[in-house]
């Protein structure tokens, strides 16, 4: 699927869409994705708009580390106890369809690899 020309996830950002949170802090949000490829399907996001993760900078260092600290907590509560995956997809050709960098927390199931 072609990347979107609109952000979605600043529109969850900003409450004009709804979606069931997860977590939210003054870095960050997270909610469950609308078509959940495992039982436990979450994205987390920084709230500053980053199109994709080529595009970090040196600024983005500490937002990215939160984010990682965020999954580890979420998983937790979330009873990923087994395991989970974590997944960004860089632009197209690694399936990156909405333009604002998000991590893929997933879990609850076995899971394959390599990915397709
Ligand atoms: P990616 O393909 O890595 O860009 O991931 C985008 C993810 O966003 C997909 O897993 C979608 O299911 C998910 N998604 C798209 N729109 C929404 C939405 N409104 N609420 C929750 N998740 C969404």
């Amino acid at each position: 699927m072609a990347m979107m020309a609109t952000n979605i996830f600043q529109k969850i950002i900003d409450k004009q869409i709804p979606a069931k949170i997860a977590y939210e802090d003054d870095l960050c949000l997270a909610f469950h994705d609308i078509n959940a490829q495992a039982p436990v399907h979450v994205l987390i996001i920084p709230k500053k708009v980053i199109r994709t993760h080529a595009d970090l900078t040196d600024a983005d260092e500490a937002v990215m580390g939160h984010i990682h600290l965020i999954a580890v907590k979420l998983a937790k509560q979330l009873g990923l106890d087994a395991g989970y995956r974590l997944v960004i997809n860089c632009e197209e050709q690694a399936g990156q369809t909405v333009p604002h960098l998000h991590l893929h927390l997933m879990g609850g199931r076995a899971m394959g690899w390599p990915p397709g």
